[in-house]
């Protein structure tokens, strides 16, 4: 009998409305599955596992474990996975979980709301249902986010809008299934289950940075993220396709950090498209410094690949080296 197992770790979701504040807390998953008796009509079957349910702006690195953990031990015994999970950073714990996790040959699928279950305009039940038939189905073994009818690769998607029932996007590559009457998988671009034995990954080095250029930043701006004490890796987060302002303190800053041992990753502002800092001077310069292309990589899969392959090597050289490679699908290259 096919079995999936939901891990529930909180969300809008699980959310109800707090009379004493009026704001939406998160509650316990026997509460969620009151309002979703279909979950009794499925001819598989369906086991739960609660974490503490928080709003996802909460999570970290240590509850990435504890969900990666989870499909570990129970990996052999299930289908699928469903992660509910809050929509706020859901992107980040779908880019992580993929490095955590690799040689996976299951289905990872992290799913979540815009309105509370209990609400009648739910986004919920439509979105957890699908999760689930997903899960079973077992043709994607990848760590993705089912929202609002589209399968996304999880560490190619951004949450990108705070109202709309669409809330994520995944600019740079295609959704690896639809689902309308039917779910429709895009066989050709889902990534192939391997034969190796799924490996954990536990440890995330988080001594890593974001430094968004802007026009006006100031060099005690840069300086003071440069100069992070154990800093070991910043995401640059620059213009177009991968420029920066030519501003000779910038440059130097860089260059020393990079002299440090510092490894730089160049990610654009812009949503679509990637960098290559071979078409303007303003990119040049960048990798004549030491800076490394981040190519199509979101924000958020930039910085849980950094960490993970800080977690790996010691060597600044290595994690340069496998920056350059797609390890789970996460560039175009
Ligand atoms: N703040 C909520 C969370 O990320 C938002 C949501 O789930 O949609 O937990």
């Amino acid at each position: 009998m096919t079995s999936i197992l939901i891990i529930y770790t909180g969300g809008t979701i699980g959310m109800k409305l707090d009379p004493e504040t009026g704001a939406l807390k998160p509650f316990n998953f026997e509460q969620v599955e009151q309002e979703v008796p279909e979950l009794k009509k499925f001819s598989y079957a369906i086991d739960t596992i609660s974490l503490h349910p928080i709003d996802s702006s909460e999570i970290q690195p240590q509850h990435w474990l504890q969900m990666a953990e989870i499909i570990v031990e129970s990996y052999d015994r299930y289908n699928g996975f469903v992660l509910l999970h809050g929509t706020d950073t859901m992107a980040y714990t779908a880019s992580a979980l993929s490095f955590m996790l690799e040689n996976l040959g299951k289905p990872v699928v992290l799913t979540g709301s815009q309105l509370p279950i209990g609400m009648i305009r739910t986004d919920g039940k439509e979105n957890l249902i699908s999760a689930i038939e997903i899960a079973a189905a077992g043709h994607v073994p990848e760590v993705c986010i089912f929202f609002e009818n589209e399968l996304l690769r999880g560490n190619r998607t951004s949450k990108y809008n705070a109202e709309h029932f669409r809330a994520f996007r995944s600019d740079n590559f295609p959704p690896l299934a639809q689902a309308g009457i039917h779910i429709t998988y895009h066989d050709e671009l889902i990534l192939k289950a391997t034969e190796k034995p799924l490996r954990m990954h536990p440890k995330m080095d988080t001594n890593v940075a974001v430094l968004r250029v802007f026009p006006g930043m100031t060099q005690a701006y840069v300086e003071s993220i440069l100069s992070i004490k154990g800093l070991r890796a910043v995401v640059l987060e620059t213009y177009g396709s991968g420029n920066a302002p030519g501003l000779p303190w910038f440059l130097d800053l860089l260059c020393g950090a990079v002299d440090r041992g510092l490894v730089l990753l160049n990610v654009s502002q812009c949503h679509t498209g990637m960098v290559d800092m071979a078409t303007y001077e303003a990119g040049r310069r960048l990798m004549q410094v030491g800076v490394q292309s981040g190519y199509d990589s979101t924000t958020e899969a930039a910085l849980a690949k950094l960490m993970f392959l800080l977690g790996r090597y010691d060597n600044a050289g290595e994690v340069k080296k496998e920056l350059a490679l797609s390890l789970r699908g996460e560039i175009s290259i």
